[in-house]
Parts: structure tokens; sequence; C-alpha cells
């Protein structure tokens, strides 16, 4: 997708703070941190969101959650981190590539964020 900002992002055509790569999955840190950790987890793969999960491409999803396990192992998150998807205009999804929100460092709390 060539208007994608994600998809640009995963080109290295914009440029983004580098967490995690593999051969499907780009992690980067998030350009407004909502915690002391905020990390997005994307798939290489153009997916515009968790409403376009198919059996077809939901290998993709579970290669994001293998990502973020090792991610948060990485990043020291030992005690706990929250993942999000906003998913379409009521989930409050801004950038219509799919991606996980990694979110510790901090207690969250028992509210969304
Ligand atoms: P959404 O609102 O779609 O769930 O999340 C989009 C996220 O992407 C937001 O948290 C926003 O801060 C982040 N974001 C938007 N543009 C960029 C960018 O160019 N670089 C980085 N690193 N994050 C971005
Ligand atoms: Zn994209």
């Amino acid at each position: 997708m060539t208007d994608c900002i994600f998809c640009k992002i995963i080109a290295g055509e914009i440029p983004s703070q580098k967490v995690y790569e593999d051969e499907r999955v780009y992690a980067f840190r998030d350009i407004a941190p909502q915690a002391p950790q905020h990390i997005l987890v994307v798939p290489k793969a153009h997916i515009s969101s968790a409403a376009d999960v198919t059996e077809e491409n939901a290998g993709l999803v579970g290669a994001c959650f293998a990502a973020i396990t090792l991610i948060a192992k990485a990043q020291g998150l030992d005690s706990g981190f929250r993942v999000i998807t906003n998913c379409g205009e009521d989930g409050g999804q801004t950038v219509y590539h799919l991606h996980f929100h990694i979110l510790g460092g901090r207690p969250l709390g028992a509210n969304l964020l």
C-alpha cells in the first residue's frame, strides 16, 4: 500500500525506532507514547485492521503475538504489560494497518489506558 504510513515505516521510507524485526513482523516505538514503554507491533504484509483478519492471514496475527512475547521479555516487562488493537472508527483506529500496541513500564490499572 503506497499511501500507508506503516508500510512506509516497514520499508524504511519513514524513519522509526526499531525494536524488533523478523520475516513477517516489524516493531517500533510509538511516536506519542502513552506509557514508559509503548511499542507498535505490525505484520509486514498490509492488513487494514482486526476486521480484515481471515483464516488465510491469521498466521500473521500469531506471528505478531509470538513477537510480542519476545519483545516483552527483551524490554524487561516482567511485571506485565497490555496489548491493544483499535479497530475502526468507534474503536479509535487512526492508522489503517493492523497494529498491536504494547504498553508497559508502569502499573496500567484496571481501566483501558
Ligand atoms: P491507532 O490510533 O490507530 O490505534 O494507533 C496509531 C498509533 O500510531 C498512534 O499511537 C500514533 O501515535 C502512532 N503513530 C502515528 N504515526 C506514527 C509515525 O509516523 N511513527 C510512529 N512511530 N508512530 C506513529
Ligand atoms: Zn500498510
